[in-house]
């Protein structure tokens, strides 16, 4: 059993078996088939007291061997849209030349929208003020690994700057 946690831990889910499942919030140690509603699917699986688990209802549908690993592929897309300015596309094409097999199963036209949505939501607004500018750059992850020289703030360049000029 592999816990996959989302961008919230109440949006976590597992892997088992090359099945997707959600736990059941209601039942402790029951995780539920997360094709319950698109499949209806009514695969249980329960979790045993030594840590095994059983599957108690059957899916109505073939496993994936390569779902996990699809899944750690689109979270990477997903953190390196979060991360960097990198076009969607490049984004895409880096990350499934690491893992070709299960890349095969993702297409770009089905994770394109997700990944252009992540790096809109993470798209600093446009500073008004050098005030902003400065608050911007400091809390800009693209650039914060990028740039491995020491930060000078800006009022501090101000203050070089005042020192340099003679009145
Ligand atoms: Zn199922």
């Amino acid at each position: 059993m592999e816990k996959v946690t989302g961008k919230r831990n109440d949006t976590a889910i597992f892997v088992y078996d090359g099945h997707v499942y959600h736990i059941d919030k209601r039942c402790n140690g029951i995780y539920r088939c997360a094709s319950r509603r698109s499949l209806h699917c009514y695969a249980a699986l329960v979790r045993n007291q030594d840590e095994t688990y059983t599957l108690k209802t059957s899916h109505n549908h073939p496993s994936n061997e390569t779902m996990l690993q699809e899944i750690e592929l689109k979270q990477e897309m997903l953190q390196i849209c979060r991360e960097t300015i990198m076009k969607p596309k490049d984004i895409f094409d880096m990350v499934c030349r690491r893992n070709p097999v299960a890349a095969k199963k993702i297409s770009y036209r089905a994770m394109r929208s997700f990944l252009y949505r992540e790096q809109i939501r993470h798209r600093p607004e446009t500073p008004q003020t050098i005030a902003e500018l400065e608050v911007a750059l400091m809390n800009y992850q693209p650039i914060e690994r990028i740039y491995k020289g020491k930060y000078y703030p800006i009022m501090a360049i101000e203050q070089c700057y005042s020192q340099l000029i003679p009145y």
